[in-house]
């Protein structure tokens, strides 16, 4: 029982490790994407990209990998689908001066991945002993009705805490003390560091200086929804130039597409 448990888990390792060699995205992916992830909630839209460019990995297996995880890949298939820059807006929270930034991929990829390998962790604090797991996509979406930020912080610790006890004995996950939830969160956060990233920002206007969360799958999105409508300004334009179907204008090469678009426009 033992092997076949470490077997599993080495087999789950390997899948991961697989996924994290991502399959690009072609023009018919992207509008693909696009058109069925219009409609879905944002924690959905990230899970409908990641099916694309890691088709070995079931929509099961792909809300289970921890929120840093799921963002270091959405960082890679952004990255392979429009290059290692990052371009966009930022407002000064004091003087409301609308600031553009220009961020490498790289600069905001953590090194490592969160171990992979390691399902279970443990934390140790006011003789409490706690086996948490690191949040995914699923409990992100069993907070989404949740207002207030304090509760909801407490409701996520509680759903990955594994097993919680004092002196041997069992305590029940809304037992916690607040101090030990508290703990738990900034670990858990510590463990997964790709799940936060910050972005440094200053205001030239006011020399303000900030730091701003930059949240991945918002900005990849409003991107692929510009890539979208453009590809399909440009199957129109082809399509009544040359009468050419759909497929085959999206299944041509970016550089085809261009040259054909300049002598019809
Ligand atoms: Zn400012």
């Amino acid at each position: 029982m033992g092997a076949r448990l470490r077997g599993d888990r080495a087999d789950r390792a390997k899948l991961y490790r697989t996924c994290l060699t991502m399959r690009p995205l072609s023009a018919q992916d992207l509008l693909r994407v696009w058109e069925v992830g219009e409609t879905q909630h944002p924690l959905d839209r990230a899970l409908t990209l990641l099916a694309v460019a890691c088709p070995e990995l079931t929509w099961d297996e792909l809300a289970a990998l921890s929120v840093g995880q799921r963002d270091a890949r959405l960082f890679t298939i952004r990255e392979q689908a429009s290059g290692p820059r990052l371009n966009g807006f930022a407002e000064c929270p004091r003087c409301a001066e609308r600031l553009e930034f220009d961020v490498a991929v790289a600069d905001l990829r953590v090194a490592a991945d969160p171990d992979e390998e390691e399902e279970a962790r443990e934390l140790v604090t006011d003789g409490l002993v706690l086996r948490f797991r690191l949040p995914n996509s699923r409990d992100l979406a069993a907070l989404l009705g949740c207002q207030d930020p304090a509760v909801a912080r407490s409701l996520l610790v509680q759903r990955c805490v594994l097993h919680a006890s004092r002196d041997g004995t069992a305590v029940a996950g809304s037992e916690l003390p607040a101090k030990a939830i508290s703990r738990l969160a900034k670990r858990m956060a510590e463990c997964d560091p790709q799940a936060e990233v910050l972005l440094d920002l200053r205001c030239q206007a006011c020399d303000h200086a900030w730091q701003a969360l930059f949240d991945i799958v918002t900005f990849f999105w409003a991107e692929l929804v510009a890539q979208a409508k453009r590809l399909l300004c440009e199957v129109h334009t082809l399509a009544r130039a040359y009468g050419w179907h759909e497929a085959d204008i999206l299944g041509m090469s970016t550089r085809r597409r261009q040259f054909y678009l300049d002598m019809a426009t």
